[in-house]
């Protein structure tokens, strides 16, 4: 049962390092090891944020810097803050079979409950990719004992544009918490990465703002290195890439201060009611 507070919206967050893009060779394992490791640096970028914000936020993390970086992931929790699966690797979902794909959720369930000592019941696909071939794997979240999921974008090329855009349960306590979009058919852009960095920051608190009011229980979503203005400019990637990436990224932290102020920011365990 959604609880019922105005002006309240779930905050998601991607933990994974600056150059883990969804295509080789930055998905690859070795990639771990080619490219400067930020994310704990940029952790405490966000960690920080959310201090500022008064926010507690679900983030989806990666098994293989689970694994890399504990002791982090054990600081997030600390925080008050909910742990979610973004898979064991930064692969798309759709490039697994079915039954890999759910070995896959106990690996990495497993790797992250234990470093923290607490349950994991959310799970979102690297860059959405429960569509296409695996626009059904949902099913094995279910089967599996988690509770929801929260990789089903409304938006085309990443899912379907007929996809509801606001929190739905896929089967009776299985919720799906999508991202927030705008707009209608082809111009329906993401309130994420580049959209929330470059639109106007009055336009776009008065959508959040609309879509708290409505109880729209669409995560916001936020990447560690979108605040690490520092970090490296990405080789060999194409320029869409390159655009989503970095467009804006400069004085973005504090943008999102003003954006979101007096927003109540949770997990969406906390949003919706679990424990
Ligand atoms: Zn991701």
């Amino acid at each position: 049962m959604i609880k019922e507070v105005e002006d309240r919206l779930p905050l998601s967050i991607d933990w994974e390092d600056w150059f883990q893009l969804c295509c080789p060779p930055f998905d690859e394992p070795q990639a771990l090891d080619r490219f400067e490791c930020r994310l704990p640096l940029a952790t405490d970028k966000t960690l920080e944020l959310c201090a500022g914000l008064g926010a507690t936020a679900t983030w989806f993390c990666l098994a293989d810097q689970a694994q890399r970086h504990p002791g982090v992931l054990r600081e997030i929790a600390r925080r008050g803050h909910r742990i979610g699966l973004h898979g064991c690797t930064h692969r798309r979902v759709f490039l697994s079979d079915r039954a890999t794909f759910r070995a896959d959720l106990v690996t990495g369930r497993k790797i992250l409950e234990d470093i923290i000592g607490a349950p994991v019941q959310g799970f979102r696909a690297p860059e959405w990719s429960l569509r296409g071939p695996a626009v059904d794997y949902w099913e094995e979240l279910q089967g599996l004992g988690f509770h929801y999921d929260s990789s089903r974008a409304p938006l085309a090329v990443l899912g379907s544009t007929d996809w509801p855009r606001g929190s739905y349960q896929l089967q009776e306590g299985f919720w799906e918490c999508p991202p927030p979009v705008v707009g209608m058919g082809i111009a329906t852009i993401p309130l994420w990465g580049w959209g929330m960095r470059l639109l106007p920051e009055a336009w776009l608190r008065s959508r959040i703002r609309k879509l708290a009011r409505q109880k729209a229980g669409t995560p916001l979503v936020l990447h560690p290195w979108e605040l690490d203005e520092a970090q490296p400019s990405l080789p060999h990637c194409t320029l869409g890439h390159r655009f989503a990436h970095s467009a804006g990224l400069g004085g973005y932290a504090a943008r999102l201060l003003r954006v979101l102020r007096g927003l109540q920011l949770v997990s969406i365990e906390a949003y919706l009611g679990l424990s």
